[in-house]
């Protein structure tokens, strides 16, 4: 079958909930992606984070196989040989004493919210049905609905109402705005979602004071702080989580004075890898406790082959030192993208990121159509990376990727600005000559 066959079929009969760049993908290792025509590329995306690992890792694969020939699924209905060792491995390995395991992001977010609230109202005292939780402006939590209730993007909300209530939203990066909300009510408030880094937004990295800050106000109202790093967290950033801040300890360390804890910690995407759905949601007895039989749960949540893959998945961030190579190779790749920004300021806006987590403004309106073509010029030159909110491209390529195929890709995305600039003097030079 060709390509263009394969994306008929999926145009034919799946939903048109995405819309993905035109090519189709059959293999993958490392870094690198490979089409149906065999064609290799460089894998910016890493499926939004999933991969840090890089595309089937043979020690993921190798935990995945095992355990599904093994056992796949018991359900929570009784104990099996490989949750409580996970649950042990989890808790130690990210400071917390319970973990709560789910599937995919949006569930474990919705976990933590109904954690949140049960806290809110049996531990801090919240009249009944009066709980509330902030959130950001510009938000990305997930897909349920009520996750899009408190998303500010018309698209992801529109015409899916009515909408859950008890949310609240304050600018991102804005701790003072916060801070006002905060002390209007405190009372009611049973906690604060925030995204350290707000990847789907653009990759919109706050100043160095405001997680912190958002902890402390947290704090000094008896109010949960409550961090999503399922796109930021195991080591894509160049920190094991986001709110290390700059801590490169890759999580050995007993929590260095950078470290901002949240109360409850929520992961996924990269936890497994890549390789199957994995998430989780952390925190202290003081707050998971609140959580009892019956009272939430998931047939897949925590199931053997979740257990074994994420734990070899975490064991392979460290023994690969992928945060330190997150740290190292971002500022590089950073670097060369502001070189290409200083050169091409009628192209390029800015770049930004923290790790491996990166994003070139493109120097045109969210509806235009500049940053689509860089991506389909990237593709072509065997680089896969997909514009956000129309203008930004985000760039996150596996953890893995060595400093030669980095510098690799960052010729080749030289090499595809170029090509925009050049025809963009083109058709300046064009509109003068008609003009
Ligand atoms: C991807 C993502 C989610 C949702 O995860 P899914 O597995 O797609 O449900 C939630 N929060 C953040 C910050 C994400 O990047």
């Amino acid at each position: 079958m060709t390509s263009q066959q394969y994306i008929d079929l999926e145009d034919r009969h799946g939903a048109h909930n995405y819309h993905p760049l035109p090519v189709v993908l059959s293999e993958g290792r490392g870094v690198y992606l490979y089409d149906v025509g065999g064609r290799q590329y460089f894998d910016f995306l890493s499926a939004y984070s999933a991969v840090n690992q890089g595309h089937c890792h043979p020690r993921i694969v190798r935990a995945l196989s095992e355990q599904s020939s093994r056992l796949t699924l018991t359900s929570r209905a009784f104990y099996n040989d490989r949750l409580g060792p996970y649950e042990k491995y989890l808790t130690e390995y990210f400071h917390f004493d319970k973990v709560l395991p789910m599937n995919t992001g949006a569930e474990a977010v919705e976990t933590a919210i109904k954690i949140c609230r049960k806290w809110g109202y049996e531990v801090k005292g919240i009249p009944h049905d009066r709980a509330r939780i902030i959130v950001c402006g510009q938000n990305f939590h997930g897909r349920t609905t009520t996750i899009i209730s408190f998303s500010s993007d018309p698209n992801a909300k529109g015409n899916f109402g009515p909408y859950t209530p008890g949310f609240e939203s304050v600018p991102y990066g804005d701790l003072d705005a916060l801070r006002s909300k905060v002390s209007e009510d405190p009372a009611t408030i049973a906690g604060v979602l925030v995204e350290p880094i707000q990847g789907e937004a653009g990759v919109f990295v706050p100043e160095d004071g405001y997680i912190p800050g958002v902890a402390a106000a947290c704090r000094e109202n008896n109010i949960l702080f409550v961090a999503d790093e399922i796109q930021t967290g195991v080591g894509r950033t160049g920190a094991l989580l986001r709110v290390c801040g700059d801590c490169t300890c890759a999580g050995h360390c007993e929590r260095q004075p950078t470290y901002t804890r949240p109360d409850v910690l929520i992961l996924g995407k990269a936890l497994s890898g890549g390789t199957y759905p994995v998430s989780a949601v952390l925190a202290d007895d003081a707050v998971m406790n609140v959580i009892r039989p019956g009272q939430h749960g998931s047939t897949f949540g925590g199931n053997p082959v979740a257990c074994a893959v994420a734990m070899e998945a975490l064991e392979v961030v460290r023994d690969e030192k992928l945060t330190q190579n997150a740290r190292r190779l971002g500022r590089l790749f950073r670097e060369r993208m502001q070189e290409l920004v200083d050169r091409h300021p009628e192209t390029l806006r800015l770049v930004r990121g923290k790790g491996l987590l990166n994003a070139l403004v493109i120097n045109d309106s969210p509806e235009g159509d500049t940053a689509w073509n860089l991506c389909l010029a990237l593709a072509e030159r065997g680089l896969l990376a997909k514009p956000t909110h129309g203008n930004i491209i985000r760039f996150a390529p596996p953890l893995v990727i060595s400093e030669a195929e980095l510098m690799e890709a960052c010729d080749i995305i030289q090499e595809a600005i170029a090509h925009l600039a050049a025809d963009h003097v083109g058709s300046e030079a064009e509109k003068v000559d008609r003009g």
